[in-house]
């Protein structure tokens, strides 16, 4: 295994905001500790601020080795972008990788001295960053730990793909590597985001919306349809036109919704639902519209509304019947999404001006086929109210719905692990099922007691667990659960509840 040095000059980190190491490692009870690593499978944000929390609360001589695919660590597939108009659609003051520090990032890029023209934007909405900034951010406390930690080796880094994870007798794990390599380890956390989607074989038809086909060059004279209306087009339409493409962009969904501004937003109780509430849909999206009704009253905006539920949100989640989940995401889903994740007040202006200019436009549809044509794909669709299908010819067509179902995937591991039964889908097949403590279940409904997930791979348990604020949680929740295991104890609390008493998911 080689260890990967740092290669990004960790600049300017306030080391007195970092309350990793504060106490030294080895003071912590190292009660038996098996000195086969934990492994930490996928270094985005997930997988990078896992371990850091890991390292903190394990003793110096039990190893964590972090493995990651991708040519860069500490990235992941939303942060590893160079383009400066690709902003976080999260104000910087809500993206500090740790949850009890909650100025960490916006200090970072303070003490980085950056401005507008690396990434950084001042709006009435707050301050928005650039995630090739929040990339550096991530590497440099990466890069941190690794420093801190070197002397006793403590943090490894594995580039590699981790193919198959095989269980092994005496409880623990063997990691297989696409490049041969086989480690066993104590216990295994998975934190391999969203999985990506199935490259489609028509060279027209882009089924992975950050894949390499996505970004072939594109002819100005011809359209391109981006399937979906949220985020993902909004980052799409404006990569596309930054390339140099003066054409017709397309984006198409059912309800023809595009992602809202993000506004200021002042403070909104979170709202008190009832056992009847929690059990209906209708009834607790009624109490919703109530309260977005009353805010309105008091001259508070709806994003407030929107907001107070982050807290409750995983909690409402799991208490609605199965049935009522799937309701909400055939129904529901795109709504929530669009008053959910907002844009950056920049890429708000930027879509409205392409609108505007009519280089893109958004419309309500329905797809029905996609018909190859020599240079491209003859999109089949019927407009939402229309009763006659029409056809719009495009060289491209770009998928960005989201929303993968896990079941579909090829990912080898991933389909390794579900045949093996180590891991089963949740009931909703969104992704894996795990336990309140991150720990994964297998096919058989027992506990797998040395592996754990996070980020959006749980998402079909949790719902809320797909952006830093949330995910930076259930990193603290799953070292504090290895750590228990470690031990030789099982934490028992819950998670979600705390985290909402010590008001860290906001
Ligand atoms: C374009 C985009 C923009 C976003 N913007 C924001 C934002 O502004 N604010 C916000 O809060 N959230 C944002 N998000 C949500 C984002 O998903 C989370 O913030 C977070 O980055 C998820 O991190 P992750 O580590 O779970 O997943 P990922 O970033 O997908 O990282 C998973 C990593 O695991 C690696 N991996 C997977 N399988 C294996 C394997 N078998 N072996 C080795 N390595 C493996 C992958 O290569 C990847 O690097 C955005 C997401 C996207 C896609």
């Amino acid at each position: 295994m080689t260890d990967l040095q740092p290669t990004i000059e960790a600049r300017a980190i306030p080391q007195h905001g970092l309350p990793l190491f504060e106490e030294p490692l080895s003071a912590a009870p190292a009660a038996a500790p098996s000195k086969r690593p934990i492994a930490v499978i996928g270094a985005g944000f997930s997988g990078t601020i896992a371990t850091l929390h890991l390292l903190k609360r394990l003793p110096a001589d039990q190893p964590v080795l972090l493995c990651e695919r991708a040519p860069e660590f500490a990235r992941g597939v939303a942060y590893a972008t160079g383009n400066a108009e690709h902003l976080l659609n999260v104000r910087a003051t809500n993206m500090s990788a740790l949850a009890d520090e909650p100025q960490h990032f916006s200090e970072w890029l303070r003490m980085r001295g950056t401005d507008a023209h690396e990434g950084v934007h001042e709006t009435d909405a707050g301050l928005f960053a650039s995630r090739g900034l929040y990339g550096q951010y991530l590497r440099s406390l990466l890069d941190f730990a690794m420093r801190e930690t070197a002397g006793h080796a403590q943090l490894r880094l594995m580039p590699d793909d981790i193919t198959d994870v095989v269980p092994l007798g005496n409880g623990g794990f063997e990691l297989v590597g696409a490049s041969g390599q086989k480690i066993e380890v104590a216990g295994v956390v998975l934190a391999v985001g969203n999985l990506p989607p199935e490259e489609n074989p028509n060279p027209y038809i882009c089924a992975n919306p950050w894949g390499e086909k996505a970004w072939r060059p594109l002819a100005s004279n011809r359209t391109v349809l981006i399937m979906g209306t949220g985020l993902t087009m909004v980052d799409l339409a404006i990569s596309i036109r930054r390339r140099g493409f003066t054409g017709k962009i397309v984006a198409m969904s059912r309800g023809g919704l595009l992602s809202s501004r993000h506004a200021p937003a002042p403070f909104w109780p979170t709202p008190q639902f009832t056992l009847a509430e929690e059990k209906s849909l209708s009834k607790l999206m009624a109490h919703l519209r109530e309260e977005v009704f009353a805010a309105a009253d008091e001259g508070v905006d709806w994003r407030a509304v929107i907001d107070s539920m982050r807290p409750i949100t995983a909690q409402l989640w799991s208490r609605l019947p199965l049935s009522e989940r799937r309701r909400f995401l055939r129904h529901g889903r795109r709504y929530w999404d669009v008053l959910r994740h907002r844009m950056a007040p920049p890429h708000a202006d930027l879509i409205a001006h392409m609108e505007g200019e009519g280089s893109l436009r958004v419309l309500a549809g329905r797809i029905s086929n996609f018909e190859a044509t020599p240079d491209g794909v003859n999109v089949h669709y019927r407009p939402r109210g229309a009763t006659q299908e029409r056809v719009l010819p495009v060289q491209r067509v770009i998928q960005a719905s989201g929303l993968e179902h896990i079941e579909r995937t090829r990912d080898p591991l991933i389909q390794r692990l579900l045949s093996r039964g180590i891991v089963k889908l949740d009931e909703q097949g969104l992704g894996l099922a795990v336990t309140d403590g991150l720990n994964a279940v297998r096919t058989d409904g027992s506990v797998v007691e040395r592996f754990w997930a996070l980020g959006p791979i749980v998402r079909g348990v949790f719902w809320e667990c797909i952006a830093v604020p949330d995910i930076r949680v259930q990193a603290s929740h799953v070292a504090v659960s290895v750590v228990s295991r470690l031990r030789g104890r099982c934490a028992t609390v819950e998670f979600y509840n705390i985290g909402r008493k010590q008001g860290l998911l906001f």
